[in-house]
């Protein structure tokens, strides 16, 4: 083991000096170093400090694998003394304070995690699942740290469920830069108000334009009191989701009161009757010319369902809300409960439907940020804490490039 400096260039330990080497059982590598021209500066100000003392213990990193070893690297670090911040420990230079991996192993964490699951990239770099999610977290965390929002002017908040559909998250968006801004646990209105309330200044909040949410009474609230300058945008495919329940409500009605001859021509109708008209096929053209003698209730909720769709083609305000008056009137006529709750829905938030018209904002906006969200936690096959599935997101479709906050020359993948 003469030749320490073909392993530091073999392995590209640049700033430091190999000043040993050992093997060990399960497939270890430890790399005695010492930082190399730049060492023993104050980590707070950069400038370089006297020594005081070596510490007496040595302290490792986990470095990249190679070669299917495991790499650590070795050092006791100095305490030096600096004019301005006393007695410190130095800075290390192939690290961030305190992190227990190199720069360049968190840099390809990062990038793994952005592509695979954890679990893959675990594999890859040859640690503990449960070890990378707890690397991860503690690096997001330091890189995020003092991260203010910036330019906010049209946010989206939304709510997701995770673990199994038992609990809930709220993100708000930033609509114009299709990214996340923040995650909170719960979906009421405690929630929301703790991101208007700890994260957004006075300054910032006034500087809201639009704010697109769901039908909820606690979203809706929160904004038109934080916000009272922005104009709400109800989002769309909400709208769309609770008419679809409406339709399926009359199919569900219809199917009890059926008998078993019945039941069979109703068959097979529920995704037929969410297709949006633009993918209909033939087929479901006949299908639905069979209903309309088969079964007029649900006929007449399809029906409605399909004028409906119009709305969203409106340029004008005014001009959709002359539409919306209609549609709503034979609506009503409709005689169909589930109809005439949706209408009553529609007519109580008539000014945030509208808002679409003329400002086309809906949280599916650009690359479709809860599609992406919703990858994330299919991917990961659930997640039963909001923490690491929060992780995933601000690293995935997060408002900060958290690999990009790691210097250039650490990034080598
Ligand atoms: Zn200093």
């Amino acid at each position: 083991m003469a030749n320490f400096k073909t392993i530091a260039k073999l392995l590209k330990l640049k700033g430091m000096k190999v000043t040993g080497l050992s093997f060990h059982h399960g497939g270890v590598v430890r790399i005695a170093v010492k930082p190399f021209k730049n060492g023993c500066r104050c980590p707070e100000c950069g400038r370089r400090g006297t020594i005081v003392r070596q510490r007496p213990s040595f302290r490792q990193w986990r470095d990249l694998p190679v070669g299917g070893w495991s790499v650590f690297l070795l050092y006791a670090p100095r305490e030096v003394h600096c004019p301005t911040h006393g007695r410190v420990e130095e800075d290390i230079p192939w690290s961030a304070r305190e992190a227990r991996i190199t720069r360049r192993y968190e840099y390809v964490m990062l990038r793994y995690c952005q592509m695979m699951t954890q679990k893959a990239a675990a594999a890859l770099l040859r640690v503990a699942p449960s070890t990378l999610s707890d690397q991860l977290h503690r690096s997001i965390a330091r890189r995020r740290e003092g991260h203010r929002i910036r330019g906010l002017r049209t946010l989206g908040i939304d709510e997701i469920s995770y673990c199994k559909g038992h609990k809930y998250a709220t993100l708000v968006y930033d609509l114009e830069r299709s990214v996340v801004v923040w995650i909170g646990r719960g979906k009421g209105r405690t929630t929301i108000d703790e991101f208007f309330d700890n994260v957004l200044s006075a300054y910032q909040k006034a500087k809201v334009q639009a704010a697109c949410c769901d039908m909820s009474e606690a979203y809706i609230g929160a904004i038109t009191s934080h916000c009272p300058g922005a104009k709400l945008v109800l989002d769309r495919f909400h709208i769309v989701k609770a008419m679809n329940e409406a339709v399926d409500e009359v199919r569900k009605e219809q199917w009890r009161a059926s008998d078993l001859t019945e039941r069979k021509a109703l068959k097979g109708l529920r995704w037929l009757l969410y297709r949006h008209s633009a993918t209909r096929t033939k087929r479901d053209t006949r299908t639905l010319n069979a209903l309309e003698r088969g079964n007029r209730r649900i006929y007449r909720a399809w029906r409605l369902k399909d004028e409906f769709e119009q709305l969203w083609e409106y340029k004008a305000p005014w001009a959709a809300e002359r539409f919306l008056k209609r549609w709503s009137t034979s609506a009503l006529r409709s005689r169909l409960a589930p109809m005439r709750k949706f209408v009553a829905m529609i007519r109580r938030h008539q000014p945030g439907v509208l808002a679409f018209v003329d400002t086309r904002l809906t949280n599916a906006i650009g690359e479709g940020l809860n599609r992406i969200v919703k990858i994330i936690k299919n991917r990961a096959s659930g997640f039963r804490d909001l923490s690491p599935f929060a992780d995933m997101i601000y690293l995935s479709v997060g408002d900060l490039d958290i690999p990009a906050q790691i210097p250039k020359s650490f990034r080598t993948v």
